[in-house]
C-alpha cells in the first residue's frame, strides 16, 4: 500500500523548495531529513550564498536563474520574509585574463542586463578594491545574497501550512522501485512512495545506483569572516557581493549582513572529501594563511585576521554541474542533487522543477537536458 504521492528525501537548500512547490500543486508531499531542515552541518550553513545572473561558462543556466529569481520574491511574498537582498555584484579580474572575456561572453549570449566599469571607475565608486590598473570588474544589478536559513525554514513552514509533512532524524539507506512504487528505507522503518525525489546533496551519494555513484564526490567548502576598519563602507548599500579571480588569487564575499563581520573567501578551493559527514571544521595553516594574504592584497579596509570559520559540504559531479531530471531506467525516481558548489542562488527554481516534473506537470523551463542524469549513461 503507498504512503503517499510523493517522497522527497533530503530537505535542506532544494528539498525544503521542492516540498513547497509539490505542495502547492494540492498533493500532500513527506520530507525525510537525516538531522533537521537547514542543520549547520549542510550545505545551508554559513548564512548567506551568493545570487548572481551572470555567470561564466554557463550560459544555459540562465532561465533556471530568470525563474529562481522569480520564485525567491514568490517565496517572500508568502513568507513575509526578507530572503534575497539585490544589492547588486561585482565580478572582477584581468581585463584581458581568463575571468573576464569568458563571463562577458556568457552575459553576451544571455543578454543578462551589466555594466561594465574600468579601472578608473571601479576605483572611483569601489575603493574598498584594492585594484592593479590591468583590472576591470563587472557590475550585474540583479546579484545580492541569499539568506540560507530563512529561506530554507519559510519553504517549510509554507509547505506545512499546505499540508506537507517532515519526518526528522529519517536517514534513508535505500530507495528502490518496486512495482507497486518506490521503497525507501532507513536502518529501522521502510515506506512505499509513487514518486521520490532525491536531494540528500552531499549524502546522495549512498543511495544513488553505483553508475551515478561513480560520477558524484562530496566536497569540503571553506568560509571565513573579517572585521571591517569603518562598517559603513562594507554595508549592502556601499558594498555588492563580489568575486575577484586575478591572476592564481581568488576571492568572493557579500557586505556585511550583522553589522560586524564581512564574508571574504578563498574562491575555488573545495577539496574532495571521503566523508562528507564528519568534515574537519578548522582550517590548515596554509588556509588560514592564503586567506589572510588576498585578504590583506584585496581588501585593505579589512583587519587581516580571520575572526569567524567553518567547513560545510556539498556533493560534485564529475562535470561539475548537478543532476536533475529522472533517474536513467526508473519511471520514478527523480534526482535533484550535486550542484557543485553553486545550487543554493537557483535551488527555488531547482526545487519547483524537480516537483513539476517528478509528478508528470508541464515543465517549467525549456531546455536544462544538460543537467540530466542520463548524460552519465544507464544502470549497469
Ligand atoms: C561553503 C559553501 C559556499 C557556497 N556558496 C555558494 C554561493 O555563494 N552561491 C550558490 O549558489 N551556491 C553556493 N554553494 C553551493 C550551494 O550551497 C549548494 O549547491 C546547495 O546548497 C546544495 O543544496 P542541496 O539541497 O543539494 O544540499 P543540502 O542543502 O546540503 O541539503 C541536503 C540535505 O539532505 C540531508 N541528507 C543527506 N543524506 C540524507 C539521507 N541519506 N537521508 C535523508 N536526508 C539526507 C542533509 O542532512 C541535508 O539537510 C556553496 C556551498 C558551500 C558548501
Amino acid at each position: 500500500m503507498s504512503d503517499g504521492q510523493l517522497a522527497v528525501i533530503g530537505v535542506g537548500s532544494v528539498g525544503s523548495m521542492a516540498l513547497w512547490q509539490a505542495s502547492k500543486l494540492g498533493i500532500a508531499p513527506v520530507g525525510f531529513e537525516a538531522v533537521t531542515p537547514a542543520h549547520p552541518r549542510s550545505a545551508v550553513g554559513g548564512d548567506t550564498r551568493l545570487f548572481r545572473m551572470t555567470y561564466r561558462g554557463q550560459h544555459n543556466l540562465y532561465p533556471v536563474l530568470q525563474l529562481a529569481e522569480r520564485l525567491w520574491r514568490q517565496l517572500e511574498q508568502e513568507s513575509g520574509q526578507e530572503i534575497l537582498t539585490q544589492c547588486g555584484g561585482l565580478s572582477i579580474g584581468e581585463t584581458d585574463g581568463s575571468y573576464i572575456p569568458a563571463l562577458l561572453d556568457s552575459i553576451r549570449r544571455t543578454g543578462a542586463r551589466h555594466e561594465i566599469l574600468d579601472y578608473a571607475e571601479m576605483t572611483r565608486r569601489y575603493p574598498q578594491h584594492r585594484l592593479s590598473p590591468d583590472e576591470c570588474g563587472i557590475f550585474d544589478p540583479a546579484a545580492g545574497f541569499l539568506r540560507t536559513d530563512r529561506a530554507v525554514l519559510s519553504a517549510v513552514e509554507l509547505a506545512q501550512a499546505h499540508g506537507a509533512q517532515v519526518v526528522k532524524g529519517a536517514r534513508m539507506r535505500e530507495i528502490r522501485e518496486v512495482s507497486d512504487g518506490v521503497r525507501i528505507s532507513t536502518d529501522t522503518d521502510s515506506w512505499t512512495f509513487d514518486r521520490v525525489i532525491v536531494a540528500s546533496g552531499f549524502g546522495s551519494g549512498a543511495v544513488l545506483p553505483p553508475f551515478l555513484q561513480r560520477h558524484v564526490h562530496p566536497k569540503r567548502l571553506l568560509l571565513t569572516w573579517f572585521t571591517a576598519r569603518d562598517t559603513k563602507q562594507f554595508l549592502p548599500e556601499a558594498f555588492p557581493i563580489f568575486i575577484r579571480i586575478t591572476g592564481d588569487r581568488s576571492l568572493y564575499g557579500t557586505p556585511t549582513v550583522d553589522g560586524v563581520t564581512v564574508k571574504a573567501t578563498l574562491d575555488g578551493r573545495g577539496t574532495t572529501t571521503p566523508d562528507a559527514a564528519s568534515i574537519a571544521r578548522e582550517l590548515t595553516a596554509a588556509e588560514v594563511e592564503e586567506s589572510v594574504d588576498t585578504v590583506q592584497a584585496f581588501l585593505p579596509g579589512l583587519v587581516p585576521e580571520i575572526v569567524r570559520s567553518d567547513a560545510y559540504p556539498d556533493l560534485w559531479t564529475s562535470d561539475s554541474t548537478g543532476l536533475l531530471g529522472p533517474l536513467p531506467g526508473s519511471g520514478r525516481i527523480y534526482c535533484a542533487t550535486g550542484f557543485s558548489g553553486a545550487g543554493f542562488k537557483m535551488s527555488s527554481a531547482l526545487g519547483a522543477i524537480a516537483a513539476a516534473e517528478a509528478l508528470g506537470r508541464d515543465p517549467l523551463v525549456e531546455g536544462p537536458d544538460f543537467l540530466r542524469p542520463a548524460r552519465f549513461g544507464t544502470p549497469d
